[in-house]
């Protein structure tokens, strides 16, 4: 018979694989935390290049045999050791100088350590008796970056997981608000209203996809969303927001929301935050901003004044991990009135009582569309502490100064064409484009520049497509990032767009 004591047998093991006052935890910890440091930077001293170039195939082939599970214990040296290869060798280097495709940036050592805490630490923000100090530091940091914003006091905030969720949320309150208002519906109990497929959307043709995502995951479908075309700056037409709105009026539609986009994912454009916000407070339409990329303004020195506008918003999109330099994830909702929140808060008896709200006890369960939820407000807390405001601004503007200089650059070279002479942001949008006349389809030959570009390992740079045709993109976000190195990925560019011209595209 198996008794209570001798079915755990395992005891012992247990002391060196949790956190703990003794000896043995407190010893283990600092082993672990040191190791994972060392590799972290033997393998960093020897990334020369932001990507080691292999294909897919040979890299899933890698990790393949490596993810059976083990059945005894193993030291994290061997792991670790086990990993270098197959997996920290074969990530992006993602704080390489030559990383510069996406909106994804070289995370901010302060961030990095405070991600240690936070998982050390694992405060849960859902109810206050799981993040006891964690939910007061959002709290504030909230009502800091809001009063940065210049909203109201009325307004109030939760940090997400990006723009995806802030963005759904900040649409989810402005269609629940508009069937309060306007059929007294409330659809967190009851649902949508009938006609609900009357209700619209307004966003400019170049807003983020996740707009149309999330008008799909809110029952509304992607019909929902009607685009306005960008005037030659990318930025939102605002006649034609005038136009549309008043086809709707005669069309018997329902616009709830207009999403204006502070920073598109390409061309860094800012729509026309003041005027927007005018017809959207004329017609009693929520204002939406998506500052996922161009939130990180606020900081800037010289550039605050682009996001001018952004006060006047319902509801914002703010990314941390974009232009303000967190690891994944950092995101931030913001609303203007906190009431709003009621749209979406639902009491549940064991996490955040009612009773719990009288006492003046805070449950951030009630703000967020998550439950479990990270305490990611401690990256930007111990960022904004240890580089202060002057610093992380003379970044930001660093970063947004070397795409002028790189995009005026590319003007003067005669092989290449430009989209953005004058960058709003970060991003240069360009093609490999030879004077004389090639046989190459341009599209063909832009496409294989960025592969062999990636797969030599020589820079990691974006594609993307505009009118049709494919154009190279960088996203500058690292401030470490020289005019030098981007003067060597542009000759490497040209260098391998000229050998494609004389040698054939290979596909
Ligand atoms: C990145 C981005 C998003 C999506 O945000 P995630 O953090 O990736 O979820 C939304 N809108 C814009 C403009 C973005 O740049």
């Amino acid at each position: 018979m198996i008794t209570l004591e001798n079915s755990r047998t395992n005891v012992d093991a247990y002391e060196s694989f949790f956190l703990h006052q003794g000896e043995e935890g407190i010893h283990a910890f600092r082993k672990q935390v040191e190791l994972v440091s060392q590799k972290l930077q033997e393998v960093i001293t020897e990334a020369d290049n932001p990507f080691i170039g292999k294909s897919p195939e040979d890299i899933k082939s890698e990790i393949q045999p490596m993810m059976e599970f083990t059945k005894e214990t193993q030291s994290l040296k061997e792991v670790l050791d086990s990993m270098e290869d197959p997996i920290l060798k074969n990530s992006l280097h993602i704080s390489h100088e030559k990383s510069i495709a996406h909106l994804h940036c070289p995370p901010l050592l302060p961030g990095i350590v405070a991600e240690l805490v936070i998982g050390t630490l694992n405060q849960s923000m859902d109810s206050w008796d799981q993040s006891t100090a964690a939910t007061y530091v959002e709290e504030e940091m909230v009502k800091k970056i809001a009063e940065k914003a210049h909203l109201p006091e009325t307004a109030d905030g939760v940090f997400t997981s990006g723009g995806t969720q802030s963005n759904y949320m900040g649409l989810l309150l402005a269609r629940d608000s508009f069937c309060h208002t306007y059929w007294d519906q409330r659809v967190q109990q009851d649902g949508l209203p009938e006609g609900f497929g009357r209700l619209r959307i307004i966003c400019s043709e170049e807003a983020h996809f996740t707009v149309k995502k999330s008008a799909a995951h809110l029952g509304l479908g992607e019909q929902a969303v009607v685009t306005i075309k960008t005037d030659a700056h990318h930025r939102m037409k605002v006649d034609d927001v005038k136009q549309t709105l008043a086809q709707m009026e005669t069309d018997n539609l329902l616009p709830f929301a207009i999403v204006a986009t502070c920073g598109t994912t390409d061309f860094g454009s800012i729509d026309p935050l003041p005027e927007l916000a005018e017809v959207s407070e004329e017609h009693n339409i929520w204002f939406h901003v998506d500052a996922a990329f161009g939130g990180g303004l606020l900081f800037s020195h010289s550039h605050c004044k682009k996001v001018n506008g952004l006060q006047l918003a319902d509801s914002i999109t703010i990314d941390f991990h974009k232009l303000l330099y967190q690891p994944i994830s950092c995101g931030l909702f913001l609303v203007k009135d906190q009431n709003n929140f009621h749209y979406l808060s639902h009491h549940a008896d064991y996490l955040n009582p009612v009773r719990d709200e009288e006492d003046g006890i805070v449950n951030l369960v009630n703000k967020s569309v998550q439950t479990t939820r990270r305490f990611d407000a401690l990256k930007f807390f111990l960022t904004i502490k240890t580089l202060g405001t002057n610093l992380l601004g003379s970044m930001i503007d660093d970063t947004l100064e070397l795409a002028k200089e790189t995009a005026n650059y590319l003007k003067g070279l005669e092989s290449f064409s430009i989209q953005n002479v004058d960058p709003e942001l970060n991003t240069v949008i360009f093609r490999f484009q030879p004077k004389a006349s090639i046989s190459i389809d341009g599209n063909d030959l832009n496409r294989s520049i960025q592969q062999q570009l990636l797969h030599e390992g020589k820079a990691v740079v974006a594609k993307t497509s505009f009118n049709g045709d494919t154009y190279l993109k960088f996203t500058l976000l690292n401030p470490r990032t020289t005019f030098s190195d981007m003067k060597e990925v542009i000759h490497d560019i040209e260098g391998i767009g000229n050998q494609l011209v004389n040698g054939g595209v290979k596909c």
